[in-house]
């Protein structure tokens, strides 16, 4: 099918992008690496009459820490991230994870931050960000906010990103202590979408547990975070009854349906069994980084 007719505006400066969506509001759309607008203009789930091509604006495209903080902008795509050392160094868990994500036409043009603010709950980078408690840096006319990922996706492809906002990097929080992540995705074929996934990051202070991210693809309305599972973490060893109370807990907080991929009942025991493993290798990999 053919998109609807649409006008196309590719600004130089963040400053006229925003002008853009400041004037047109409802009537505009973003588009990043356009793998997930464009194929929703060509089935005319989505009908902008303005599309804001943000692709050749300077100075979004860079990984850089800032503050404690790891700052991926706006156009580093799912390419860069697996190229990049210092992401490899910094927070591995994306690294690992970016394999997983579609195929490597889509990685070539595919942001991470695109990927977030899309808000399918069956996208991979939400659930990741859950676990790393990351946040959103939006500009406007108006000036800036950080949102926090914690709230961010509102409903399946819904955010609480205004229309005349572009979100021009996600932060992710430095570890103070040895830290170790993993994500885990069950898939029909290679490049698909989660049937489940389980992302995990824990920093240690010790043996102990300090901080406990965990984030869940494909099994809720949005992306997920198992607060309760978390919780209990903090403060134990992890040791094998401390996973599995956690394993459990996330399980119960997970909201799948049945669906050509699997029962409920199923998803709702992969997530168990993705927790469990991913605490275990999140584990192993943060006594490698203090060993
Ligand atoms: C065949 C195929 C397989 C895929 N498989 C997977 C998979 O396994 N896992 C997975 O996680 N994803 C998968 N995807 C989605 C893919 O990762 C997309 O790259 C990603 O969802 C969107 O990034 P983008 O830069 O292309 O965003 P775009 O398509 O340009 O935009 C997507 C949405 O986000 C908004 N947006 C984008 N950037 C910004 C911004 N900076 N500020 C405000 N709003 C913005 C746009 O307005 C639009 O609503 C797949 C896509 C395809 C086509």
């Amino acid at each position: 099918m053919f998109p609807a007719a649409f006008d196309y505006r590719a600004p130089a400066t963040l400053n006229d992008a925003l002008g853009l969506l400041a004037e047109r509001g409802d009537d505009a759309k973003v588009m990043a690496g356009g793998q997930s607008l464009i194929p929703l203009l060509k089935l005319r789930f989505a009908q902008p009459q303005l599309i804001v091509d943000i692709g050749r604006i300077p100075g979004l495209a860079d990984v850089k820490r800032d503050d404690g903080h790891v700052r991926i902008g706006a156009l580093v795509r799912h390419v860069d991230v697996e190229r990049s050392k210092d992401l490899a160094k910094l927070v591995p868990l994306m690294v690992e994870a970016v394999h997983w994500i579609a195929d490597p036409l889509v990685r070539n043009r595919g942001t991470v931050v695109g990927s977030v603010c899309h808000a399918d709950p069956s996208g991979d980078w939400g659930s990741i960000m859950l676990a790393l408690n990351a946040e959103l840096v939006a500009q406007s006319t108006k000036g800036e906010r950080v949102i926090p990922i914690d709230g961010f996706f509102e409903g399946p492809f819904t955010t609480t990103l205004r229309s005349d906002e572009i979100a021009t990097a996600i932060r992710i929080p430095l570890p103070s202590g040895s830290a170790g992540g993993s994500y885990h995705k069950l898939e029909r074929k290679v490049g698909d979408f989660a049937t489940v996934a389980v992302s995990v990051q824990v920093e240690l202070d010790g043996h102990k547990v300090k901080k406990a991210g965990i984030g869940m693809t494909s099994v809720g309305a949005t992306n997920l975070k198992a607060k309760q599972a978390e919780k209990a973490l903090i403060g134990h060893e992890l040791k094998d009854d401390v996973i599995a109370e956690a394993a459990k807990l996330a399980a119960a907080e997970s909201e799948p349906k049945d669906d050509i991929r699997g029962t409920a009942a199923y998803k709702k025991d992969m997530v168990r069994v993705f927790v469990q493993r991913g605490l275990k290798a999140a584990l192993a990999r943060a006594q490698e980084v203090r060993a």
